[in-house]
């Protein structure tokens, strides 16, 4: 039977960099099918995007039903001849893998699909020993760049197909330091803007016949930094709100520029949603613009909006599952930045744990293979307590 390491090193040689697929998801399907499971295939694109390949598997038609989420895309290599093992070459050396995609995240996708095919074996071929429950797998193409033909279409495919979702295991690297330190089960929302301050523009020599949104940018911008959105929630650290450029666009030294824009970027817990978010911001705006400054704010669109899966008795399985293999109690995280687990969040609860993310997107990523092996044991440690 395939174990994770095998699967894995066949991953990683398929050079996989977004949009390309370049036989990774074939990997699966073989797999997939020898043991059992409905195999879809399904393609999507959209004007001014290339096309994307993505897998949906699934055996047993009863709930409860868990999926293990994932994407097998993976960043560029960067400078290739860095790399002390090639970076598509699957090599092990010293106890560790090298890759590409080693635990951002095919060493992960391996673990998953290892551990399930053992549950099954354990289980004649099916879920429970009874025969009800559903496994699948929801696999993507398109998770490390734009992220607009994976798991988000993905995902309204299969609710048009009628598939429901109990629990949702994605994994992502969510490890600090060490297998078993942490599992993300939230991340903050994310939204971006551009502050406008418009002015008029003139000559230096007469201020008086123009008005310079320099100074009143400036002003905007502080009283928007100082004061805080929030000071955290139960689940969350506080929102935060960070200006990121300010420009003026003004190549002459004797022209006071007719308009200044700043670009910001807020990163907010679930004391807000984006509608309120936006509103408390542009009545602070208001408030420090007061009759005088022109200003206004164009929102960027975002589909990053803030989620969190309560801790309970799912997260309690995981948890239990973690420290019988690696005798660690995970913290239950939402820090970070953003992944699939947003859009995933709006169909099923989601956890996201997977291999540690220290070497993820650098050059010479790669994970202990003794890794490899304890994850696939947590995900079969997960499965038998959901099944049970
Ligand atoms: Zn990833």
């Amino acid at each position: 039977m395939a174990d994770a390491l095998s699967i894995a090193r066949d991953l990683i040689r398929c050079p996989s960099v977004t949009p390309a697929d370049a036989g990774a998801l074939d990997v699966l399907e073989n797999i997939l099918k020898g043991a059992g499971f409905e195999v879809h295939r399904v393609t999507f694109g959209e004007p001014g995007t290339a096309d994307v390949d993505n897998l949906f598997a699934r055996i047993g038609t009863s709930a409860p039903h868990i999926t293990f989420a994932g994407h097998t895309d993976v960043v560029p290599a960067g400078d290739e001849s860095a790399w002390s093992h090639g970076a598509f070459s699957g090599d092990v050396k010293d106890g560790y893998l090298y890759g590409r995609g080693a635990v951002d995240m095919k060493g992960g996708i391996a673990c998953s699909v290892a551990a399930v095919l053992q549950h099954l074996a354990d289980h004649g071929g099916k879920p429970a020993h009874d025969g009800s429950g559903s496994i699948s797998f929801l696999i993507t193409g398109d998770e490390e760049d734009i992220s607009v033909n994976g798991t988000v279409k993905l995902l309204q495919w299969a609710a048009a197909r009628g598939e429901k979702f109990d629990h949702c295991v994605l994994g992502e690297p969510s490890n600090v330091e060490t297998l078993g330190d942490c599992i993300k089960i939230g991340r903050r929302g994310s939204q971006s803007g551009t502050l406008y301050v418009d002015g008029i523009q003139g000559h230096v020599a007469y201020p008086h016949r123009a008005a310079n949104p320099v100074p009143d940018i400036s002003r905007l911008i502080v009283a928007l930094s100082d004061e805080p959105l929030d000071h955290g929630s139960a689940q969350f650290q506080a929102s935060h709100l960070e200006f990121t450029s300010v420009d003026v666009g003004n190549p002459a030294g004797n022209v006071i520029p007719g308009q200044a824009r700043a670009k910001f970027n807020i990163r907010f817990n679930d004391l807000h949603t984006q509608a309120t978010l936006k509103e408390l911001v542009e009545q602070r705006l208001a408030k420090a613009a007061g009759n005088r400054i022109r200003a206004r704010i164009a929102w960027e669109p975002s589909n990053s909006n803030v989620f969190v899966t309560k801790p309970g008795a799912f997260t309690d399985l995981a948890m239990a599952a973690i420290e019988e293999i690696t005798g660690r109690q995970p913290e239950l995280s939402t820090s970070g930045g953003t992944s699939d687990a947003r859009f995933i969040s709006g169909y099923c609860p989601v956890i996201e744990f997977g291999l540690v993310g220290q070497t993820m997107h650098q050059i010479d990523e790669r994970t202990p293979v003794v890794d490899l092996e304890k994850l696939t044991r947590i995900y079969r440690g997960i499965l038998h307590r959901y099944f049970a």
